[in-house]
């Protein structure tokens, strides 16, 4: 079992594949840097699957193929079908932006993908185009039924900014509880790499417009959630994350492994470990694993202030969500 300083157990591990993206999300990345990584010098499937299987044997019991667009990368279903084939019962999840998702999701789901994130931030053309640069609403929106029909457990990522797509919450949750998919609403996290004129929507807002509509009653959350859940009269469930809440880092069960081998404690911040030169040895693996939990902060610095709104004096992070995969 892996520990942390906090004694917060470490069970948790996104991996993500690629920094790449076909979309420009102007939260996340909303001009192409400066330069991509070459891909030799990212990590092959078999170099991930070394870490990955040190990690299952550590007491990983969730892994999560992330990004970039996890998807762009090639043969994304063989690496799928190594850790399924390793261990069958791992709760093994993707997180897309969907794009690409209805070509490829039978060949995923038969390699032995359990789960999968779609990010979705409007259903309005023109605001889904101003977020991502892609003209690809409706594409995406295909590649969530295609998800559904293929009988895959499909949650909706929804990152929540003020003035873009506040006026969105109900129509979203709507969409959402059509189809009878969890849809989580993500308080858009500052960080150096997005467009500056994107502000946090507070949690308490996104809850106080559905509270307009329907009775909503918070649910017991699960430890190592990252979102409190909520369901409404009619027992739908939604969630909302809320980095800028402390009771999000005290349930943090996660480290996040890079395309470039970077072994990274928090999303915040820039501290990481290279698994690189530790690849030829399970025990220098392992070596590694256990000091970057060791090294796990105690809490981001996204806060919020005494009003119980974004505290935009707080310093703000250089991490970028498409490097550390969210
Ligand atoms: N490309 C895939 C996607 O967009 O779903 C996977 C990678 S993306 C970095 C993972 C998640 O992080 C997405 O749900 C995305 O919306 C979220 N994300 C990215 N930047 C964010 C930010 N600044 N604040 C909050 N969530 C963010
Ligand atoms: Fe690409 Fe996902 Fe980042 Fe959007 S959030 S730019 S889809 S990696």
């Amino acid at each position: 079992m892996l520990v942390d300083s906090y004694n917060r157990e470490v069970d948790y591990l996104r991996v993500s594949v690629t920094q790449r993206c076909n979309f420009r999300c102007q939260y996340c990345m909303p001009e192409k840097p400066f330069e991509w990584t070459p891909k030799e010098q990212l990590l092959s499937y078999e170099e991930m699957f070394k870490f990955i299987k040190v990690s299952i044997d550590n007491g990983v019991k969730k892994i999560r193929i992330t990004g970039g667009e996890p998807l762009v990368r090639d043969d994304l279903d063989k690496f799928i079908k190594m850790i399924y084939d390793y261990k069958s019962d791992i709760d093994l999840a993707l997180t897309t932006n969907g794009f690409l998702l209805k070509a490829q999701v039978k060949k995923l789901k038969n390699a032995g993908l359990k789960r999968i994130n779609i990010s979705l931030d409007s259903l309005e053309k023109e605001t889904f185009w101003y977020l991502t640069k892609k003209d690809a609403l409706e594409t995406v929106l295909s590649g969530i039924e295609a998800a559904l029909s293929e009988g895959l457990f499909v949650k909706i990522n929804t990152v929540m900014m003020k003035d873009i797509n506040e006026h969105e919450i109900i129509s979203l949750y709507e969409y959402a509880k059509q189809r009878g998919i969890q849809i989580r609403f993500i308080e858009y996290m500052e960080n150096e790499n997005a467009t500056s004129y994107l502000k946090t929507l507070p949690s308490k807002y996104v809850l106080e417009e559905i509270s307009k509509k329907h009775l909503i009653d918070e649910i017991e959350k699960k430890e190592s959630s990252a979102a409190k859940l909520y369901k409404d009269e009619s027992g739908f469930v939604f969630g909302i994350i809320e980095p800028y809440d402390d009771s999000f880092c005290k349930s943090c069960n996660r480290i996040r492994l890079s395309a470039e081998g970077d072994l990274i404690p928090c999303l915040y911040f820039e501290d990481s470990l290279n698994i690189k030169s530790a690849i030829k040895s399970d025990e220098r693996l392992e070596e590694v694993l256990k000091t970057v939990v060791k090294n796990k902060p105690e809490k981001n610095k996204w806060s919020y202030n005494t009003n119980n709104n974004i505290d935009t004096t707080s310093e703000v992070s250089s991490r970028a969500f498409y490097f550390t995969g969210g």
